[in-house]
């Protein structure tokens, strides 16, 4: 059975001010029923992590390198990454694909990185809008599929996250049969390479334009198992309101 899991990427968003809206959500769900993850950017991710302690909501960083140290100007490494309090990575989001050119290739070791360092790996998955008029999108989500996660991945260890990249931040969203198209499609071909077991443990993790008036009705595609929300995790409010919603899906 997958895990339920809202998990706010923060971006390039985020200052020491920004630290009193997770101050809010710590307030409001003291014991949340589902797991909550913030991934704020590297700058937030110690101070973060100490501000949460040993509080409900984990933390994580955006990318994680794929070597363990060295000459990288401007990365970090799943090791430090866990040194600054974060348990997951985000690897392989439609803006690093784009801004800094990363293939499936690139998002395998990096996952394979992040995993080897202990943690628990969030893999963007998702077609542009050429793609999908195409035609091409089951097409595209099973190959960056099969190019992006490397074996010997665990259900614990592995989240998925299917974002439609024509649906990030531009209020645009997918239909709720073509999100079930997707995450069915997803999950079939999970459990056809990991088993029945740990494909079906795999949280499948909705993303692009969640916010709490469509939160909802998106819980309640089957195998969708949460949301990865870009701007509406910036507010404890809007957040808040997210984490309700898949409380009660
Ligand atoms: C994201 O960047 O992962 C995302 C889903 O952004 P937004 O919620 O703002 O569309």
């Amino acid at each position: 059975m997958a895990q339920k899991l809202a998990a706010g990427n923060w971006k390039m968003n985020g200052t020491e001010a920004s630290l009193a809206e997770v101050d809010a959500m710590l307030a409001a769900y003291p014991a949340p029923g589902c797991g909550v993850l913030i991934c704020p950017p590297a700058t937030l991710l110690d101070r973060l992590s100490r501000r949460i302690g040993t509080g409900p909501i984990a933390t994580g960083a955006q990318d994680c390198h794929m070597n363990t140290k060295g000459a990288h100007t401007g990365d970090i490494s799943a090791e430090m990454i866990k040194d600054a309090g974060g348990a997951y990575a985000i690897l392989g989001h439609s803006e690093r694909r784009t801004d800094h050119g990363e293939t499936d290739a690139i998002v395998n070791a990096k996952t394979a990185a992040a995993l080897a360092g202990g943690l628990v790996a969030v893999v963007c998955i998702g077609e542009t809008e050429a793609q999908r008029d195409a035609g091409e999108t089951l097409d595209l989500i099973g190959t960056q599929l099969a190019g992006s996660i490397p074996d010997g991945v665990s259900g614990q260890t592995l989240v998925v996250a299917y974002e439609p990249v024509w649906a990030i931040g531009t209020g645009r969203v997918p239909t709720l049969e073509q999100i079930t198209e997707v995450h069915d499609f997803i999950r079939a071909r999970l459990q056809e390479r990991f088993g029945a077991d740990l494909g079906g443990a795999v949280s499948l993790l909705y993303g692009g334009s969640v916010k709490p008036s469509n939160a909802a009705e998106i819980f309640a595609v089957a195998n969708v198992d949460g949301a990865l929300v870009g701007g509406a995790s910036l507010k404890a409010a809007d957040f808040g309101a997210i984490i309700d919603a898949l409380q009660n899906a």
